[in-house]
């Protein structure tokens, strides 16, 4: 089971008693009342409303011998799950997961994001049909839709804005395309963002200053400070991949700009890099295999992206103090390599107090960190107080019709 921590995304009503049920440990009212703060008489409407709801139920560890009622609520999800989508430059990931992020069915396929949102879109709606079917659910069970998507996106409206690798997909208004089938709000970001989300629920729940940083066919980060996830004003927050590193002055990046740390540390510039040198690499997977098979020229690439990357994060850790950067992504595979670059730099100049206890390391979760993150980006939605609010609202005019 995820332990879903309640702020990453941000819901200021972590006192709340929704929240608190997350976890899925039954509690009574008063230990409700407790933990939240609120009156007693509101807990009760609340629990009222849940139980309506389907989202929690009497939990069955309470006595109920007497006759009496169970006491003790706990969150169940009942059949509700929620659809969580990883759409990535060359493949789609999908599953289908309980309120709790449990994964309960799950499919995956290559399709390349250049095939173009109508596509890929259609593939999902498909895939996702059949995997709530094989979850043993319905679509009346489905609650909401989390996208993961390789570009940045515009998390307000669930668009991409000027995608670099997805033609086609310019402002296309994904949660119309997919809400139109299956009739629930859907929530799109960007993939780096739902990694991190993912991280962080599985390996460092506790941790509340975190940067992911995703090295492959691009290289971004994803930002959560003070358990909160960082978008800033445009959804643009964590780009890390196109600033200047300073030792490459001549390197043409795809954005137009010259010396970019994608341009000269990302799986297809590592590529680039050793295919001039005379080795048989044209892809992120081809540099991997080279530095498993011990090729000095390959680790000395890799390395020196390491190091690129921890001059940029250098200058992240003195704006944000993070306890923990994780790298992942595709050439997280090769292994300590990178990570070792990245030290070198990092410990050499960041000021002693950022560094004293901070700890760098590889992505722990690996290629499933972006559907959970996306699962955990739908869950947070159906279970926050606005959206429980709203189902509330429903279920009372569905009543009074
Ligand atoms: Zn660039």
């Amino acid at each position: 089971m995820v332990d879903i921590s309640p702020t990453a995304l941000g819901s200021s009503a972590t006192s709340d008693i929704f929240q608190i049920l997350r976890d899925g440990r039954p509690r009574t009212r008063t230990e409700l009342a407790t933990l939240t703060g609120l009156a007693r008489s509101t807990v009760g409407l609340r629990i009222d409303s849940l139980l309506q709801l389907g989202l929690i139920g009497p939990a069955e560890t309470a006595p109920s011998t007497g006759g009496r009622p169970s006491s003790q609520f706990a969150l169940t999800g009942g059949n509700k799950v929620v659809l969580a989508v990883d759409i990535g430059a060359t493949h789609v990931r999908i599953a289908v997961s309980d309120l709790v992020g449990r994964p309960l069915s799950e499919d995956a396929a290559t399709i390349a994001v250049t095939e173009g949102p109508e596509a890929v879109l259609d593939w999902v709606i498909t895939a996702g049909d059949d995997l709530v079917q094989r979850a043993g659910r319905t679509l009346e069970d489905l609650l909401a839709i989390g996208v993961g998507l390789p570009g940045p996106v515009e998390h307000s409206s669930g668009r991409p804005i000027n995608p670099p690798i997805m033609p086609g997909w310019d402002n296309f208004d994904v949660p119309a395309w997919l809400g139109a089938h299956f009739s629930v709000p859907v929530l799109v970001d960007n993939d780096v963002n739902i990694m991190a989300l993912g991280e962080r629920e599985v390996a460092w729940p506790e941790i509340d200053h975190l940067i992911f940083v995703k090295v492959a066919t691009g290289i971004g980060a994803g930002v959560i400070s003070r358990g909160m996830l960082q978008r800033g004003a445009q959804g643009v927050a964590g780009d890390i991949g196109h600033v200047r590193v300073s030792r490459s002055s001549e390197t043409v990046c795809h954005c137009g700009n010259l010396g970019c740390l994608e341009a000269v540390a990302s799986g297809p510039a590592l590529a680039a890099i050793l295919s001039e040198q005379g080795l048989a690499a044209e892809s992120s997977q081809d540099v991997i295999e080279l530095v498993r098979s011990g090729n000095q020229k390959a680790i000395q690439a890799v390395r020196q992206a390491g190091r690129d990357l921890g001059e940029i994060l250098n200058a992240a850790i003195s704006l944000i103090n993070p306890s923990v950067i994780v790298v992942g992504g595709a050439m997280a595979q090769a292994g300590e390599h990178l990570i070792a670059g990245v030290r070198e730099v990092v410990y050499a100049r960041s000021m002693p107090l950022a560094t004293q206890h901070l700890q760098i390391t590889q992505s722990s979760v690996g290629a499933n960190a972006a559907v959970l993150g996306a699962s955990i980006l739908a869950i947070h939605h159906v279970l926050s107080p606005e959206s429980v609010e709203a189902m509330v609202v429903d279920l009372a005019d569905a009543a009074a019709r």
